[in-house]
């Protein structure tokens, strides 16, 4: 089951990747599973995700590629990866620098941007499907008009999501109609 592309002398000097965060290219070693960029010192991880089940995750972000299982739900403001296969549903925006597909059981309800989309017979995608040649844009825009001087050493990640959204509205409570006034 694990693919591990380390084939032998593949990974000699290292692999080439793009930061997620900031967008900028960087060299990694074959072997590690995270780094520091040294253009927005951000921790990346590149390992290769897999996912199923339910996942309270907001947001997964991967230098390595992301496999959604058939039968997982992922509800995220944003997927970020190499590459990408869809076998269950992801809601929200998916990105990857390679190619994204989505099974015969696989369902996507976001906008879509990668090199490549395959869909295939069976599976869905609700949203818009862009081809990006080259690198998409970065998961967390870098901001723009300021210089990337001001880095801060460890940043946690930004915590902008909001609330979990309720699931339903409470439920409605019947009430019942005075039959008749009493004593009429
Ligand atoms: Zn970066």
């Amino acid at each position: 089951m694990a693919a591990d592309p380390q084939g032998p002398g593949s990974d000699a000097g290292g692999r080439r990747i793009v930061c997620y965060r900031c967008g900028r290219e960087l060299r990694v070693s074959g072997k590690a599973l995270s780094v520091f960029c040294p253009h927005c010192q951000q921790r990346l991880v590149l390992e290769n995700i897999r996912i199923s089940g339910l996942c309270p995750t907001r947001e997964v972000l991967t230098c390595g590629d992301i496999v959604v299982e058939q039968g997982a739900q992922l509800h995220v403001h944003r997927i970020w990866a190499q590459n990408i296969i869809v076998r269950g549903r992801v809601v929200g925006p998916v990105t990857a620098r390679g190619s994204v597909e989505v099974t015969r059981s696989g369902r996507i309800d976001g906008n879509v941007a990668a090199a490549s989309v395959v869909v295939r017979d069976g599976g869905i995608v609700k949203g818009q499907c862009r081809i990006v040649r080259g690198s998409p844009p970065p998961a967390i825009a870098p901001p723009t008009g300021q210089s990337s001087a001001a880095v801060r050493p460890s940043d946690p990640p930004r915590s902008a999501s909001p609330p979990a959204q309720s699931l339903g509205a409470p439920p409605l409570r019947l009430r019942r109609p005075p039959l008749k006034p009493p004593g009429s």
